[in-house]
């Protein structure tokens, strides 16, 4: 039976999912993270879930852990059965248009623009060079969240900053999450039977990113040279004044390294809350009356909303729908309902019964009929279109 491996490598984490080509059904899915500190696998196949803790150092330790438990379930008999893989690149760069088969110029790519990604790209490039060494013969694609941006004009991706450091250094806006705000398109392409769409495409999970998207292309987005830009995240603090950087350096003795490195895994709702970058914790606590919580949700909402009616206008108002995904746009109805409430250059209404059900269905239609804009709830799934760009790119 032909396997599919999809592979999504954090810093220090590896997600992955494999699948029976046929039907592209699931077989086996999990997570090893905590690399380079402890170790922690979990996999899920069978109905069955389970946990091993055993020390990995590398991506590589993890891919061997992987194919060994692969190996042991009678998953995999061999590694000849996988016939791709296909990775998550975060950062392609002005190299990637579209997904592309790898080769070992094209991994030299991926891995110069690791200087652009730097706590991204080279958990992908680490998983990539041990699948080349371990099976020379399987086909690898990489998936770049920023090539769906790459319809973005000069206007909207330059920042006012000498010249050369677009010109010698590559700063720019690059985006992020095109994957999944491209699954969007083609969700609410069949939803509202139309070739063309214009939509406000809202990834809130983790890390967070907004799209505008006109006649299916993205023609704005939130993130920027890193995914550190834009909304207010899980630990990400989004947009700031850049001179912030230079007076904590000067205030705290922390260099420019430390202090990013604060903005990234620090900042966002777990640093302004002191309470948690998860939104459920945040939730909880804000129903105890913790005005921190509170404040903390309100401010994140109000980021949203300012992001969305940007895009309103960059859409000229001419919006087919706005649509929310990840794990709190697929799942808080408290966030969404805050963010429409707040929304007062549309004539949007939200239908409160439907939005505080649980949602499973792939999407849901969360406003009134005489909403001016529908509002939709899309389950993303990126994992679906990078298996997709895998079959199609190594013709498989
Ligand atoms: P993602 O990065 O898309 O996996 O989203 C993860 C985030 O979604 C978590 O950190 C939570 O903040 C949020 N989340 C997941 N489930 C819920 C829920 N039921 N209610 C509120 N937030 C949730």
């Amino acid at each position: 039976m032909k396997k599919l491996l999809v592979i999504n490598a954090g810093s220090s984490s590896m997600k992955f999912k494999l699948f029976k080509k046929e039907k592209l059904k699931i077989i086996a899915e999990g997570l090893a993270e905590r690399l380079f500190i402890d170790g922690k696998f979990t996999m899920k196949y069978n109905k069955k879930k389970y946990t091993i803790e055993e020390k990995l150092n590398s991506h590589d330790d993890a891919i061997k852990l992987l194919i060994k438990q692969l190996k042991e379930n009678n998953i995999l008999n061999s590694l000849e059965e996988i016939e791709g893989i296909g990775h998550r690149v975060v950062q392609g760069g002005e190299y990637f248009k579209k997904s592309t088969l790898i080769n070992q110029n094209v991994l030299k790519k991926i891995e110069e623009l690791s200087k652009l990604a730097p706590l991204h790209n080279p958990g992908a490039v680490s998983v990539i060079k041990s699948f080349l060494k371990l099976t020379p013969n399987i086909k690898n694609v990489a998936v770049f969240d920023t090539s769906y941006h790459t319809t973005i004009s000069k206007e909207n991706y330059i920042y006012a900053v000498p010249k050369k450091w677009y010109e010698k250094y590559s700063v720019r806006k690059y985006g992020a999450h095109g994957t999944s705000h491209k699954y969007m398109v083609e969700m609410v392409q069949k939803i509202l039977n139309k070739n063309s769409v214009n939509i406000i495409s809202c990834h809130l999970g983790n890390g967070a990113s907004i799209t505008a998207i006109k006649n299916n292309k993205s023609i704005n987005t939130s993130m920027g040279l890193t995914p550190l830009a834009g909304l207010i995240m899980g630990t990400r603090s989004g947009n700031i004044d850049p001179s912030i950087i230079g007076y904590i350096a000067k205030e705290t003795g922390k260099n420019v390294y430390e202090i990013t490195n604060i903005l990234n895994k620090k900042s966002g709702v777990l640093g302004l809350s002191k309470i948690s970058s998860d939104f459920r914790d945040l939730e909880n606590e804000a129903l105890k009356g913790n005005k921190d919580a509170i404040f903390t949700i309100d401010v994140y909402c109000k980021k949203v909303v300012d992001f969305i009616v940007k895009y309103q206008n960059e859409l000229e108002n001419k919006i087919d729908a706005i649509v929310f995904t990840a794990g709190i746009g697929e799942n808080s109805s408290t966030i969404r309902k805050n963010i429409i409430k707040n929304i007062h250059t549309i004539k949007t209404k939200i239908n409160e019964k439907i939005n505080d059900k649980k949602h499973k269905e792939e999407y849901t239609k969360i406003s009134t009929n005489d909403s001016k804009i529908p509002i939709y709830i899309i389950k993303t799934n990126e994992e679906l279109m990078i298996l997709r760009d895998l079959i199609k790119v190594a013709n498989l």
